[in-house]
């Protein structure tokens, strides 16, 4: 009998041992394990990451708590990882927007991936298609989901597109470009943030900077020009830069990448009005942040 008693005790001993073990557990894993931070952006302010992407272009807008991004850079596993590991980084698992700029693979490498594996609400696409596998598989995707509010830039052409409080007002692409031409039908775009204004130009070329020239004069003025083509001679011409008369000029381009990019004569124009340049091939990943009166950068390197 005292036996038993005592056996009784041990197992009641036992299970409150247990349950306060557990209590403990749960109470280490809640406040002592190291938890993945929120990326937090302080009120009325957004910020422009041109992600190191190496040869390619990728940008994501990050503002009011909601997300842009503007194209993918490459198709190549590595470049894919670049992309995917920062958008993780940023929190980021839904896109308000996202801009295909031009059909080309170092911007919509990964744009079937994007839509397939991230929450989009909208997409807007330059009216230049191609017979690449890339882009046909980025179509696909689309088609296959229904949801996605899907925008052909050359038809809202001078109009406004709001998330929160910044303004995007589609520029581009203004004209008809030859059937080769992937470039020059470029999506450009204005971003504004209170008095900040943010021109992106995809790969647009000497003749689409013609078109914007034309339609748009003094009204490019902005303050930082996300540099057309990579830094590539056939775009930011003296006439273009002169107009759009950035404060800051940043470039996305790969280390020792084969084009050359960035041009000397690019660098040039630049430097000739100015322009405070910032190069992803250098600096790694740029993060412009703005109140709506200043700017500040950040860089990885
Ligand atoms: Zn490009």
């Amino acid at each position: 009998m005292a036996r038993r008693s005592k056996r009784k005790t041990y197992n009641a001993i036992k299970a409150v041992l247990s349950i306060v073990c557990v209590i403990i557990a749960l109470f280490v894993y809640k406040f002592c394990m190291p938890k993945e931070q929120d990326y937090e952006i302080p009120e009325g302010t957004a910020e422009f990451h041109f992600i190191d992407i190496g040869q390619g272009d990728a940008t994501l807008i990050m503002v009011d708590g909601k997300n842009i991004l503007i194209d993918t850079g490459d198709r190549a596993d590595e470049d894919r990882a670049k992309l995917v590991n920062y958008l993780k980084k940023m929190n980021v698992t839904e896109l308000e927007y996202f801009v295909a700029t031009h059909p080309d693979s170092d911007h919509i490498g990964s744009a079937a991936y994007v839509v397939e594996n991230y929450k989009i609400n909208n997409v807007i696409l330059s009216p230049k298609e191609h017979t690449s596998k890339t882009y046909e598989n980025f179509i696909t995707a689309l088609e296959e989901r229904p949801s996605i509010n899907v925008i052909n830039a050359q038809e809202k052409l001078g109009e406004c597109i709001n998330v929160g409080e910044l303004e995007m007002k589609i520029l581009g692409p203004v004209g008809e470009y030859g059937s080769d031409d992937n470039n020059n039908p470029s999506v450009v775009i204005m971003a504004r943030w209170g008095n900040t204004k943010v021109l992106l130009t995809g790969d647009a070329e000497e003749e689409a900077e013609l078109d914007l020239r034309t339609e748009y004069g003094a009204a490019l003025d902005c303050d930082i020009l996300k540099v057309g083509h990579h830094g590539s001679s056939s775009s930011s011409k003296n006439a273009f830069i002169k107009l759009v008369k950035p404060e800051y000029a940043v470039i996305s381009c790969g280390v020792d990448n084969k084009y050359g990019h960035p041009h000397k004569e690019t660098l040039d124009v630049l430097e000739f009005h100015k322009a405070k340049i910032y190069r992803t091939d250098l600096q790694g990943t740029i993060v412009a942040s703005t109140d709506g009166e200043n700017i500040t950068f950040k860089t990885e390197k």
